[in-house]
């Protein structure tokens, strides 16, 4: 366990920001904390809004994540407030949040964590607490109690397992002034607790404390092997992949009877072995490691075969019993969820959702579900971590977890539950894929901005991968952690094509809206048009959308469920532009490719439409130098006057811009168009020449 305190820093630092310096030392290891997990506080004295001196307690808020925790995410809480709840009996959640609200030094400062009380309450200065990895492997196994002595013997407190509140603040305190050797706590199933005098002491105990579980663990699993044999052997990587990329849409459209959701693939090795091994299956029932742990992974996880393909030329398919077996599996592992429920619910809160949040594929790897990535990640994460504790502790003795009773109250825990109340409503496009072709130009850009920002996930394909992947990274950085990524895609290559749309499946689980937009322009009469200028038109504009459309429609049919397909034309199509044919035919192939699939996919419920604009020009990749120089002489202008001359002579003397497109596009991405298919729209300020007909 690596000691990341570095006295050159911390010497310059005092009280709050000494705080901040030490929890991001403890978030800056994933084997003490993931994800929000863990919390920490410092005593100190302060003056108040009347300048009084005041004891106040500097603690994590709620929903705050240490390995990137700044100052004002540590409410201070008065101490002589708070205090006194000691004598009470009992109190209930809401009621520590009520109080507490009461007895902030900032007012509307965010909420302290819930395991504020239990900070006030341990007499010490400064107060770690993280859910580790090792000392969970030390508790949760069936002779906790007897490893967690041999390890620290009379240097810690051992706490059995209770849900975090008032009492288990209250037992903390109890036993720390019962025990004034101990140096630490460790909760069971739950993690560890140090305190000190000063910063450095507290954070050093604590990874000493880690260091000392480390070394027992890893001398007990020397030439162990903790899983058993393994059962089933992983497929090559390629295989793997090929194997996920179909299975990933099947099982998005079969939990789809719960809600949508995005799912993420990941294969690594220590993944495959544990997912492999004879005792990992069972394993993995006996459940979640900590109460936290739970509400990302569900109690268990869904375990599935290796995929069976079907023995076939062509692109691949899962053979049709393996379908039916993971719709039985998914299907018993509801009903097993409800019987759960049923039988620990006490009637006052309604049943979660009944689906897995963790599937474990033999021989293939893990795919995890959330309503963005940024969860599915966060349940990736963490069940990772959960299968490193289950090696831990399966190397001193049997992993266990909580009792289904204690399982029931964490996932049902109301001061969870109405977290997620507090979570923004979701919006348009939440939980859907779009997957955006010649993203990286001006409509393309404004499209995937467009769609991102009503919630969708989005993947921007273009031949520019560098401005590709860069956009995606502004998506990021303004719609979330994961929510776009940028990938080459040439349309006119099969295999670049194909590889496209697999990494997208395997990135978010699937498909819902695809906008083919790639597109080239040349202007020439056909009397000099050369050859190769008019395939080129032809194999971007129209061959390339044929590509796309094919394998997307692939996915979409494996998903079941609906879909939408928008195809950027142009006003060409409609009111053909003389010197411009290779462009026009092209383009007029393209929408005819659309009306066609149009009737051929409407059984699966997918829509396809087409967006005609006209003379978008800002940030265009389309219009290049030498096409504004060719289209102007054409209509017998000057090159710098083309802008206004297509403004001109539109009906609205309207400039179209990527916006217009993109909300456009948006109307027919979502279900406000839920009753159109095989449609035009135009975007294009009105050309009578081009009206639809
Ligand atoms: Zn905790």
């Amino acid at each position: 366990m690596q000691n990341r305190w570095k006295d050159t820093e911390a010497r310059k630092l005092r009280g709050l920001d000494e705080l901040v310096y030490r929890s991001l030392l403890i978030g800056a290891d994933p084997n003490l904390v993931l994800w929000g997990g863990g919390n920490t506080s410092c005593k100190l004295m302060e003056k108040d809004f009347r300048g009084r001196e005041v004891k106040v307690l500097r603690v994590k808020g709620s929903g705050s994540d240490l390995r990137s925790v700044q100052a004002d995410q540590f409410p201070g809480v008065r101490l002589d407030d708070v205090l006194p709840l000691r004598d009470r009996e009992a109190m209930t959640d809401e009621e520590i949040v009520a109080f507490l609200a009461h007895c902030l030094v900032e007012p509307g400062s965010v909420r302290p964590s819930i395991e504020t009380l239990l900070h006030a309450f341990v007499p010490f200065r400064h107060i770690d607490h993280s859910h580790a990895d090792f000392v969970l492997s030390l508790t949760n196994n069936t002779d906790g109690l007897k490893h967690t002595k041999a390890v620290y013997g009379e240097e810690i407190i051992w706490i059995p397992y209770q849900r975090p509140g008032f009492a288990l603040s209250k037992q903390v305190a109890q036993e720390v002034e019962k025990n004034p050797k101990a140096r630490g706590c460790v909760l069971e199933k739950h993690g560890l607790i140090t305190w000190a005098a000063t910063a450095r002491e507290s954070y050093l105990t604590h990874i000493e404390f880690n260091t000392r579980a480390e070394e027992y663990l890893a001398e007990r699993a020397r030439g162990h092997r903790v899983f058993g044999p393994p059962e089933v052997t992983p497929l090559p990587p390629t295989e793997r992949h090929r194997c996920a990329a179909v299975l990933l849409p099947l099982l998005r459209g079969t939990l789809q009877a719960r809600r949508r959701t995005i799912l993420r693939f990941e294969d690594s090795d220590d993944l495959l072995e544990f997912i492999g091994s004879k005792k990992g299956p069972d394993l993995s029932r006996v459940g979640a490691a900590t109460p936290d742990h739970l509400m990302n992974t569900k109690g268990w996880p869904l375990v599935l075969p290796p995929p069976r393909l079907r023995d076939q030329d062509g692109p691949p398919e899962l053979e049709e019993a393996y379908e039916r077996e993971v719709r039985e599996i998914v299907e018993a592992f509801s009903e097993e969820y409800r019987e759960f429920y049923e039988k620990h619910s006490r009637g006052d809160l309604p049943m979660l959702e009944d689906a897995p949040r963790v599937v474990l594929v033999r021989g293939v790897g893990m795919i995890t579900l959330g309503p963005d990535a940024q969860a599915a990640r966060v349940a990736a994460d963490v069940y990772r971590h959960t299968i490193k504790i289950m090696a831990g502790a399966q190397a001193i003795s049997s992993y266990s977890s909580m009792s289904p009773r204690e399982a029931f109250d964490a996932e049902y825990w109301p001061l969870e539950l109405y977290k997620l109340t507090l979570r923004p409503p979701e919006r348009e496009l939440s939980r859907r894929v779009a997957l955006v072709t010649g993203a990286a130009g001006g409509i393309g850009a404004a499209i995937a901005g467009r769609l991102a920002a009503e919630g969708a996930h989005v993947v921007l394909a273009d031949l520019d991968e560098t401005r590709a992947t860069r956009l995606a990274g502004e998506i990021c950085a303004q719609s979330g952690p994961g929510r776009a990524i940028g990938l080459r895609m040439d349309v006119t290559r099969e295999d670049e094509v194909r590889a496209c749309v697999e990494r997208a499946v395997l990135e978010y689980g699937g498909l819902d809206i695809v906008v083919n937009n790639a597109g080239v322009a040349h202007v020439s009469p056909v009397e000099t048009l050369e050859k190769a200028d008019w395939e080129r038109c032809m194999a971007i504009n129209a061959t390339g959308h044929f590509l796309v459309s094919r394998e997307a429609i692939r996915v979409l049919r494996r998903q079941q469920l609906g879909g939408s397909l928008i195809f950027v034309t142009s006003k060409n199509v409609l009111g053909p532009g003389q010197n411009f044919s290779a462009y026009s035919v092209s383009k007029a192939a393209q929408a005819q490719l659309a009306r066609v699939l149009a009737l051929e996919v409407a059984e699966m419920g997918v829509r396809v439409n087409m967006l005609s604009p006209d003379a978008v020009f800002k940030d265009s990749g389309l219009w290049s130098e030498q096409l504004r120089q060719e289209r102007a002489r054409t209509h017998g202008i000057a090159a710098d006057q083309i802008e206004e001359f297509y403004r001109k002579r539109n009906l609205l003397r309207a400039q179209v811009r990527p916006e217009d497109v993109a909300d456009s596009a948006l109307f027919l991405a979502s279900d406000r168009s839920s009753r159109t298919t095989g449609c035009i729209l135009t975007v294009d300020g009105g050309l009578r020449e081009a009206f639809p007909r």
